[in-house]
């Protein structure tokens, strides 16, 4: 038998889509083309000073230019513990967070430490398109739970209950939501919580997004809702949404020891440290208080309410106003099959393309997500770039 040149395990993989939308609109750009994009989520704000000084002081500190433990700096995990309790009431100690290269690192380390082959893992859909990869590439079986716009892509214990076998292990909470924007009120996690807590199994809760909610909506931390299910939950967290930092790379997962010693193990032969550097901004930025992200989370809030209300303006678009992190996810099902500028698309794919090649507008199509028929549009750029990017589509599609 000729072995293939690339495992099948790898080959299986496909490229990200948020990165890969981003990174096209980037290269037109690049090649002079006025390319709007609503592609990947990134803060179009600049990381705040303080943190890029403490950054350039470290550059010139010698202590940094060697390894230091693969879990992270002492005292960031000291830190990171600390701003937990702060800032979602959960106390854990330093010893129960490991410092990763981003939360999308974290994420893969948590399902690499958490899954066997065939262990079943719970996604309400639509979910962000690196989870399933993350799952799969651990040998666990990602389980999709549909929501939709009646429920305000929120899923409930009837639905996961449904979706419950024998293999499943893990439930994935994600709240506020990427690409949905949904935020679950705290009755509704301590339901999910303690159904979970019933049924045995693990919680991964991402709350990458924690401090970007609106309006009256109030992020709650599972394990802090729901005490019985800290044993069993593994909470994924960083800098790069809080404090726009995404480039930094810094994440860092919190759970039980043993699950921390174990992944500790993992990334010790993976990537060991993350970079001194970035720790040390990381450092400055969740020891400092929340003043820029407030600054921030204003401005989205008043880019979320512009989104919303002129993607309702275009007949065929429908849009629920987001509640959290900085995504809005219309439906374009009223769009397709109509013929826009000589070309008929029959999937939210295929208007992607049409948007980027006519408008030159950037947006990561839902098929990415788990929910064709939809778009997801990240409103994290400038308020002059959306309106303008809005404009277009309204054009393109009016
Ligand atoms: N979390 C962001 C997004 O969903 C960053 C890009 C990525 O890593 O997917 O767009």
């Amino acid at each position: 038998m000729t072995a293939t040149r690339i495992s099948s395990r790898v080959g299986a993989v496909s490229p990200s889509a948020t990165l890969a939308v981003d990174a096209r609109a980037k290269a037109l750009r690049a090649e002079g083309e006025d390319v709007i994009g609503f592609g990947a989520g990134e803060p179009d704000f600049p990381t705040p000073e303080h943190i890029v000084a403490a950054a350039e002081a470290a550059c010139r500190d010698p202590r940094n230019h060697k390894y230091t433990p693969t879990s992270g700096l002492p005292e960031l995990k000291e830190a990171i513990a600390a701003k937990t309790l702060r800032d979602s009431g959960l106390r854990v100690s330093a010893s129960q967070v490991l410092v990763t290269n981003g939360g999308k690192h974290a994420i893969a380390n948590t399902f690499a430490t958490l899954c066997d082959p065939g262990d079943e893992v719970l996604v309400p859909a639509p979910y962000w398109t690196s989870y399933p990869e993350a799952i799969r590439l651990a040998g666990g079986v990602p389980v999709a739970v549909p929501t939709g716009v009646e429920s305000g892509f929120r899923t409930t214990v009837e639905q996961l209950d449904q979706a419950l076998t024998h293999r499943t292990k893990v439930l994935l909470f994600v709240s506020p939501s990427n690409p949905t924007g949904a935020v679950y009120p705290r009755r509704d996690i301590e339901l999910i919580g303690r159904w979970a807590a019933r049924r045995g199994l693990w919680v991964v809760a991402d709350e990458i997004y924690e401090h970007l909610v609106y309006g009256l909506a109030e992020h709650c931390s599972m394990p802090v809702v729901v005490p019985d299910i800290a044993d069993r939950c593994v909470v994924v967290n960083g800098v790069a949404k809080t404090y726009a930092m995404t480039g930094w790379r810094v994440g860092w997962m919190i759970g039980p020891a043993d699950v921390i010693a174990a992944a500790s193990n993992l990334q010790s032969h993976e990537t060991s440290n993350v970079a001194n550097i970035s720790q040390r901004a990381a450092l400055a930025a969740v020891e400092g208080d929340l003043r820029a992200v407030g600054e921030m989370r204003a401005a989205f809030d008043r880019r979320r309410q512009t989104i919303t209300s002129m993607l309702n303006e275009i007949v065929g678009v429908d849009c629920l106003e987001p509640e959290g992190a900085f995504y809005v996810f219309p439906s374009v099902s009223g769009l397709l099959g109509r013929e826009f500028r000589g070309r008929r698309p029959s999937t939210s794919a295929e208007l992607a393309e049409l948007a980027i090649d006519e408008a030159k507008v950037a947006v990561v199509p839902g098929e990415a997500f788990g929910a064709p028929g939809y778009f997801r549009m990240s409103y994290a750029l400038g308020d002059d770039h959306l309106v303008e990017g809005m404009s277009r589509l309204a054009k393109l599609f009016g």
